[in-house]
């Protein structure tokens, strides 16, 4: 499918997507195979001088990772994808891809944990200069650019505070200075924010998350705007080998068909568990999108579809109540990770983010009575049952 369908319930289905080409198969086939034959000497020199379509080797190219590329770029509105061994391996490819020695990178202070680490502890050995920063703020964003800025590296919703950076006008700032802005959507998946559409140079996903949707696979996806940040992206991923495998692109790809869908019903059900924890008496705060109490609701009306399925809130009882919480849930899994069918729910000052040091997490808002859940498609009765008889025990 090539147009643009009106309903993203289509456009997860059918999205950038042919049937296979042997049989016809309606599924994409796997083709676990790692090299591919040339018929003669002439293809094999036309394949790799660019001038034949086909593929060559799997950490090049592969006809099932091909298909899984292909659709995320068209949730995106992007010129391609390039899926990725993982999150993290798209992330360092970009990072690899945009700075070089002494160059400087802005990011999102409140961002997933080793995405800030992997920059602080070692891209800094390569003279790599960084701040992560509140980029809510547009004026706090030009008060840090330096002449060496070369990458502007946002994440919204910011895990796991929820906290969003507007992206047109980051967009616009990073456009004014000639810098690309790189924006990681997987908190929002491509059906509730399209950060392409709103003027960011390349977007980033962890696979893992919403895009699979089961807590099956780790996988990420690098999607530019352009043909020219394809070339480069794609250039550093082949040369630095974290491509996917085709095994594991499949599984990814038979997860997106439901994420209109997953992403629909999750999201009903953080907006009731949303409001239901806002009125408790024993919850202190909710940070949620959809609530008319978050200090960005019109943002998030303005650059998203949907507000999600991503909540935090801490305890009246603070930090050792939270504890206690998420010892005393049955339905809720107390796991890493988001964006599956099961509601996951976490403490980050002592798991995700436990690699950030004290100061750090709470100057960016994780204050050690933070706890996060990732609601799942679930019954919204049986959930919301869950949380109450876990906050009755920690009264
Ligand atoms: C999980 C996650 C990553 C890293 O992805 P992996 O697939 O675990 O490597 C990056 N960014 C965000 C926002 C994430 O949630």
């Amino acid at each position: 499918m090539k147009d643009k369908p009106k309903s993203e319930f289509t456009g997860v289905i059918h999205g950038g997507q042919h049937l296979d080409p042997s049989y016809g198969g309606v599924s994409v086939p796997i083709y676990q195979s790692s090299t591919f034959a040339f018929k003669n000497a002439a293809q094999g020199a036309a394949r790799f001088a660019g001038k034949e379509k086909g593929y060559i080797y799997t950490r090049i190219g592969n006809p099932t990772i091909s298909a899984l590329e292909n659709s995320v770029a068209f949730l995106e509105n992007g010129y391609g994808g390039m899926a990725t061994s993982s999150g993290m391996s798209a992330l360092t490819t970009i990072l690899i891809a945009f700075l070089d020695k002494n160059s400087h990178m802005i990011g999102t202070e409140a961002v997933y944990g080793p995405s800030r680490m992997v920059v602080e502890s070692e891209l800094s050995r390569f003279g790599i200069e960084y701040d992560y920063i509140d980029t809510s703020d547009i004026k706090n964003i030009e008060a840090h650019l330096r002449p060496n800025t070369r990458l502007l590296f946002l994440e919204t919703p910011a895990n796991p505070t929820i906290i969003l950076s507007d992206i047109r006008a980051c967009a616009d700032l990073a456009k004014k200075k000639g810098i690309p802005l790189v924006v990681d959507n997987t908190f929002s998946s491509p059906v509730l924010q399209k950060p392409l559409d709103l003027g960011a140079d390349v977007v980033m996903h962890s696979l893992t998350k919403f895009l699979n949707g089961h807590s099956d696979v780790v996988g990420g996806i690098i999607v530019p705007k352009t043909e020219e940040l394809f070339k480069r992206l794609r250039k550093v991923l082949t040369l630095m080998g974290g491509t996917m495998d085709p095994h594991q692109a499949w599984l990814v790809l038979r997860g997106i068909k439901t994420l209109a869908l997953r992403v629909e019903k999750s999201q009903e059900n953080a907006i009731k568990l949303a409001q239901f924890l806002e009125n408790h008496p024993q919850v202190k705060w909710v940070n949620y999108p959809g609530l008319p109490s978050h200090p960005q609701h019109d943002l998030a009306k303005k650059q998203m579809k949907g507000f999600g399925s991503m909540l935090c809130f801490g305890l009246q009882g603070g930090y050792d109540a939270g504890r206690k919480m998420i010892d005393a849930v049955k339905l809720c899994t107390l796991a890493v990770s988001l964006g599956g069918v099961e509601s996951l729910i976490q403490h980050p000052a002592s798991m995700t983010h436990a690699g950030v040091p004290k100061e750090k997490r709470e100057k960016a808002g994780i204050s050690d009575d933070l706890i996060r859940i990732s609601v799942g498609c679930e019954g919204y009765e049986d959930l919301k049952d869950d949380l109450e008889q876990a906050l009755a025990q920690t009264a």
